[in-house]
């Protein structure tokens, strides 16, 4: 007999993903997104926006106080970002797991290619130009989906979904 779980893992969570304005200059929106798909994550929200200090405020309210909370926003600022929502089982943890840490340099990179590491690992050297943000639990995701989407989420049926999941 299996034990019971002790926590429940969701199909229908959702993440918010960012690429960061240097993911945008640097050309690797599509190679992200790629990722995402090639998992078998489903796509529920997309748009590219450059946003004001002041919502960047508010999407990084957590960090205020912090030493590089101005030059944050400043980079945040400086160009568009693209803003997506993508559901799938265990979204967050498993985001975070293919954005990679926080400092590019304590992410490895892919042993054979570039499209096997982690985005930042494969991507990225500085903190503070790791050019993706990914949601860090299921609240932050809802706060932040609600923060970038107010207009609200096109609803479609996933039809990959049955290969995907049991
Ligand atoms: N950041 C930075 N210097 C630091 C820590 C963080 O510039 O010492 C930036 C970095 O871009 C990071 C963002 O602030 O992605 C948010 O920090 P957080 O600790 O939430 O990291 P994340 O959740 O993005 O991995
Ligand atoms: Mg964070």
């Amino acid at each position: 007999p299996h034990p019971t779980p002790t926590f429940a893992m969701s199909v229908d969570e959702r993440t918010y993903i960012m690429v960061k304005p240097d993911g945008v200059q640097r050309g690797l929106v599509g190679n992200i997104i790629g990722r995402f798909e090639q998992r078998g994550f489903k796509l529920i929200a997309l748009k590219l926006v450059h946003a004001t200090p002041e919502h960047l405020e508010k999407h990084y309210a957590d960090l205020k106080g912090k030493a590089f909370f101005p030059s944050l926003i400043q980079y945040m600022a400086s160009g568009p970002v693209v803003a997506m929502v993508w559901q799938g089982l265990d979204a967050v943890k498993t985001g975070r797991a293919m954005l990679g840490t926080t400092n590019p340099l304590q992410s490895s990179p892919g042993q054979y290619s570039f499209a096997y590491g982690t985005i930042r690992g494969d991507f990225a050297l500085a903190v503070g130009r790791n050019i993706c943000h990914g949601s860090d639990s299921v609240e932050s995701a809802e706060k932040e989906i609600g923060l970038w989407f107010p207009e609200g989420i096109v609803q479609y049926t996933h039809d990959q979904a049955k290969w995907i999941f049991e």
